[in-house]
């Protein structure tokens, strides 16, 4: 998506340990008209009819679901970090490690928002390693719902998220993919 990539280009920031900085824009503040072109875009390349959920996990991610839901008129939920899980069968629990924080977390999603009919599309800000999508989808299978697809912001090529999940039969679709990019010269190369 050109208006995405020429975001990256103008306000990205690379920082070492292959971390692509976009608090301008996307990951603190946050602009809703870029949003609304991303969810517009993402209503595009997932017409089914059937997802009747978007599913993703806080922080980052839900404000770009919650556009994108206007356009495909469902509920957003969104996992739930937690330190200390109450393990009182309500909920679906997995473990996700950062890759940003570089630790783990428990994440939840109530079975009350979850459930064998739903056909989910997974939205999220970034794809790295696939950590926190791989524990997307293990809620989602915990329900015993259907993923109908995996919608991201900004896939980093380089790292082996989009390979793994493509590789298991999931469709992937990633708004901007960066292919390289170099904190110190401050070129970025997308995969087009
Ligand atoms: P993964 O689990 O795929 O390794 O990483 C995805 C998660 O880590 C995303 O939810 C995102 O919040 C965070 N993340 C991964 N790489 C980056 C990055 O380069 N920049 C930012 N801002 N967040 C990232």
């Amino acid at each position: 998506m050109q208006l995405l990539e020429e975001r990256i280009r103008r306000d990205g920031v690379i920082k070492p340990g292959n971390v692509l900085k976009v608090d301008g824009f996307l990951n603190h503040q946050m602009d809703v008209e870029l949003f609304n072109e991303m969810g517009k875009e993402l209503k595009r390349l997932f017409p089914s009819e059937k997802i009747n959920k978007i599913l993703t996990i806080e922080a980052s991610g839900i404000g770009i679901a919650c556009i994108a839901a206007q356009y495909f008129q469902v509920p957003v939920v969104f996992a739930k970090k937690s330190q200390s899980i109450n393990l009182d069968g309500e909920q679906y629990v997995t473990r996700i490690q950062s890759f940003t924080h570089r630790r783990i977390y428990d994440v939840i999603v109530s079975k009350k928002y979850l459930g064998k009919n739903d056909h989910v599309l997974i939205i999220d800000d970034f794809l790295a390693n696939g950590c926190a999508v791989a524990g997307l989808i293990e809620l989602v299978r915990s329900a015993g719902a259907q993923i109908e697809g995996v919608g991201i912001a900004i896939e980093k090529g380089f790292q082996e998220g989009g390979r793994l999940l493509r590789g298991k039969g999931l469709r992937v679709e990633s708004l901007a993919i960066v292919e390289s990019m170099n904190d110190e010269t401050g070129e970025i190369v997308f995969r087009h």
